[in-house]
């Protein structure tokens, strides 16, 4: 996996990882992640276990008893981990289950003193961390927490796209302001940039487009949400797909002229 994300060769088709916005039962991530498997497109499963709600009503996630489901998942299915770390324990947790990519949220990134806790938690453990950028536009703070990472020691840092919030109604959940990543891709060109159309839309009925444009502009891949049951989700129900739905998504994509 480190080799197919990181190090990657002009060939490489781009890299998916895919999953359930948050995992809710442990029938719900292995029956989405065994779903997802079969599609043959996914390198890597994604699960919310720790969620960053806006508002303190909202689901707030299973927290660590989900671990070991996507322990389950990832041996039934022989693909990676990725879980979302906001805090030293959700580190350390992490690590003693072996899931085997962390990403820093973009409300985490945003926090220096969180950001610096993760790394310091992370001092020689070379697990590959994703950096999302921060909810706003503010791309020193995106670099910072990379380079946080870096002087911990972290060799395997990359970037994920998820587009910044803007008040008032967009097309957009999160505006995607291409230019953003580009600059970051620019600063930092050795890490790999995945996009993530599933938090810049909001909305099912504009990933492709999305996807598709990061592939475009030259994006390593990309990170979606999937569940199996969208409508029933219990977090960002509304920008979910099914298993099969991204497959036929991900197969209409056009990478280098050639269908991914
Ligand atoms: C997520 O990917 O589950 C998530 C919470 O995204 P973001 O940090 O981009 O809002
Ligand atoms: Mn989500």
């Amino acid at each position: 996996m480190k080799s197919a994300l990181f190090n990657r060769q002009p060939d490489d088709k781009p890299f998916l990882i895919a999953g359930p916005c948050s995992a809710e039962t442990e029938e719900q991530v292995l029956e989405t992640c065994e779903r997802l498997a079969a599609t043959g497109k996914v390198q890597a499963l994604r699960a919310g276990i720790w969620k960053p709600r806006t508002k303190p009503s909202g689901f707030e996630g299973v927290g660590t008893r989900g671990l070991p489901w996507l322990k389950r998942a990832s041996e039934l299915t022989g693909l990676p981990t990725a879980v979302e770390v906001a805090t030293a324990k959700h580190v350390e947790d992490c690590l003693a289950f072996g899931i085997d990519i962390l990403w820093v949220g973009a409300r985490t990134t945003g926090n220096p003193f969180s950001v610096q806790e993760i790394a310091s938690a992370l001092r020689g453990v070379d697990v590959p961390v994703l950096v999302k950028n921060p909810i706003h536009p503010e791309l020193e703070l995106w670099v910072g927490a990379v380079e946080r990472l870096q002087k911990a020691g972290l060799t395997h840092v990359g970037l994920v796209h998820r587009g910044f919030s803007s008040y008032g109604n967009t097309d957009f959940r999160n505006a995607p302001m291409w230019h953003l990543p580009i600059e970051m891709k620019r600063r930092l060109p050795d890490l790999p940039l995945l996009c993530d159309p599933s938090h810049i839309c909001g909305r099912r009925d504009t990933l492709a487009a999305v996807a598709q444009q990061a592939l475009n502009l030259g994006f390593d891949g990309n990170m979606l949400e999937s569940h199996i049951d969208p409508d029933n989700a219990w977090s960002d129900a509304r920008q979910q797909i099914t298993p099969e739905v991204l497959r036929a998504l991900i197969q209409d994509l056009v990478w280098r002229h050639e269908p991914t």
